[in-house]
């Protein structure tokens, strides 16, 4: 590729801990929360490390809870200079509470991020990607600069829709009815069906000689790439439990061990590509100016 015109790829981490992930919500209740063992931070490091290995910025949508009672772990992120950015508090799906409920949870984190770094904190993702125009309201009303939620991969249930105006300035980004950026995840349209290529467990799972393909094609179609994992996922080891469906059983457990190692790949492969790497705060602000 030629060096003129960068692609942009965004990584992006959803910092919370392997027990409170959606699929395994059927085995494991909210108040077992307290007394399973905590992996966040160990896993984090190894993000960290690979991260700082190719200087590449990235950007950690945190969960409040997480942030209570790791506030190191967030300082730590924030030191090595990537974004601080929100994902809740207590990972409910957003769009399945009560208004003044959701309000309160994204509230709750965002004072509890900002205390912890003393900085601003102007991004959020909803757990599950359970987006909607409530939720985007509040981001509004909070002094959220952007939203990071839309997955155009509308096949899996659990995730968000979006029914106001969405005005398109680029496959990278949306401008939502209320001035809230929208920063899509990633998918590959062939023939008109989207194929997730924005990571989680369809990056465990797609073979990655043609994950990279995908991703390589999509970035030639000068767009933007926005890629996210879980700290969780770069832990094989990881206690198995027992009493979840079938599927998600496959969804949460399949390819851990190779995560890692796949990730440096997709770097490495970025890399070859000629990207260049972005906080999702300092695309907007990027794009923001262009658009001024
Ligand atoms: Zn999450």
């Amino acid at each position: 590729m030629s060096g003129k015109t960068k692609s942009i790829c965004l990584l992006t981490f959803d910092v919370e801990e392997w027990f409170q992930v959606e699929n395994l919500k059927g085995a494991i209740s909210r108040s077992e929360w307290k007394h399973k063992k905590s992996t966040v931070s160990q896993n984090t490091h190894r993000i960290l490390e690979l991260l700082d290995k190719y200087h590449i910025p990235a950007t950690f949508f945190i969960l409040g809870w997480v942030a209570k009672r790791q506030p190191d772990l967030i300082r730590e992120i924030f030191k090595q200079g990537h974004e601080v950015a929100c994902h809740g508090y207590g990972h409910e799906r957003a769009n399945l509470l009560k208004e003044d409920h959701s309000l309160e949870d994204i509230t709750r984190s965002k004072h509890i991020l900002e205390d912890t770094i003393s900085e601003s904190v102007v991004g959020y993702r909803a757990p599950n990607f359970s987006i909607s125009d409530v939720i985007l309201e509040h981001l509004k009303e909070l002094n959220f600069i952007y939203d990071s939620s839309y997955n155009p991969f509308q096949l899996n249930r659990r995730y968000g829709k979006i029914a106001g105006k969405l005005q398109q300035k680029s496959d990278g980004y949306y401008i939502t009815q209320n001035g809230v950026y929208e920063v899509p995840l990633s998918s590959y349209q062939f023939k008109g069906i989207p194929i997730p290529i924005g990571g989680g467990a369809y990056f465990r799972i797609i073979p990655f000689r043609i994950f990279k393909k995908l991703v390589k094609s999509k970035l030639q179609q000068g767009s933007v790439y926005n890629f996210y994992l879980h700290p969780w996922e770069f832990e094989p080891q990881q206690e198995r439990i027992k009493g979840i469906k079938l599927n998600y059983r496959f969804r949460h457990y399949y390819g851990l061990n190779h995560t890692a190692a796949k990730l440096e790949k997709l770097i490495i492969h970025l890399k070859e590509l000629g990207s260049q790497f972005l906080t999702i705060k300092n695309f907007v602000q990027k794009v923001e100016a262009e658009d001024n």
